[in-house]
């Protein structure tokens, strides 16, 4: 049964046959970083498929095999920046697959589907919930560092989604710059390689510039070259690239839906996340 589905009708039916109309000059080039959690079996049906987080295996399974048929080469989240900077220097159709949150399902689900189709990932990891044995994160089971390592080994690239995951606004400056700072150390012992993307956890708020602006130059000042966020859409030219935007995807997501999101046609939803962030 396919659940009521606003967004995917208007994304289906309105705006990315709009999208898709005649512009004038070449548009400029969008690349889509998409957003995973857990890629699991079985989750509640109690909330709308807009805010669910996790993917069942067989379709994470067809949505990479998707992405390999239809020609798109994963690339990490800063060849992604240089790349709508200079987009003559990569792949025709490049993409972005992050994964938040650093659960152990990525390592026994999705590493085997990406190794196949030949698609590399970026794991944001909240370090404090990665152990020596396997720590819960939200109840569930997150990767060892022995995983991570195994993971790193065969071309996943990791970034750092804070110490303990917190609501980072809610922290007086240090505490963040602790929070930054530690989890790329931490990374960077665990890896024996330099770490420089960042993930921001929980909704970015995004209309509170003057706290936008303070993160980003704690983020400079610390480390970081890039990052990605919670804004909803493909990321462009003018995304500042410490907070690229993101695509959510999960099970509910059918191949049409699937489609027209990468190619820019689900980028609408950001105004409505916009204003309802400016309103709340
Ligand atoms: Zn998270």
């Amino acid at each position: 049964m396919i659940a009521f589905r606003s967004d995917r009708l208007a994304t289906l039916y309105l705006f990315h046959p709009l999208q898709k109309l005649p512009r004038r000059g070449p548009a400029a080039k969008k690349i889509p970083i998409l957003m995973y959690h857990g890629i699991r079996d079985g989750e509640s049906q109690a909330r709308h498929p807009y805010f669910r987080t996790t993917t069942t295996p067989a379709v994470f399974a067809w949505q990479i095999g998707y992405l390999a048929r239809s020609g798109y080469q994963s690339v990490r989240p800063d060849e992604a920046a240089a790349l709508l900077l200079r987009p003559e220097r990569g792949p025709a159709k490049p993409v972005v697959i992050t994964f938040d949150d650093g659960l152990q399902d990525f390592y026994t689900a999705a590493l085997p589907v990406l190794r196949k189709y030949g698609m590399s990932a970026t794991v944001y990891l909240p370090t404090a919930c990665i152990g020596q044995t396997a720590r819960k994160f939200h109840g569930r089971d997150c990767m060892t560092w022995a995983q991570v390592r195994d993971s790193h080994r065969e071309g996943i690239a990791f970034g750092s989604h804070t110490v303990t995951h917190p609501q980072l606004k809610a922290l007086a400056d240090g505490a963040i710059r602790r929070e930054l700072e530690d989890s790329k150390k931490t990374l960077e012992d665990e890896l024996g390689a330099p770490v420089s993307s960042f993930s921001y956890p929980y909704a970015f708020p995004e209309t509170d510039i003057p706290f936008r602006s303070r993160l980003r130059a704690m983020l400079e000042e610390t480390g970081y070259r890039d990052g990605v966020s919670t804004i909803i859409g493909t990321a462009g030219r003018r995304n500042d690239p410490y907070f690229l935007r993101r695509i959510p995807v999960n099970a509910w997501d059918d191949i049409r839906l699937f489609q027209a999101k990468l190619e820019g046609g689900y980028d609408w939803l950001r105004s409505l996340q916009y204003l309802s962030k400016l309103v709340s």
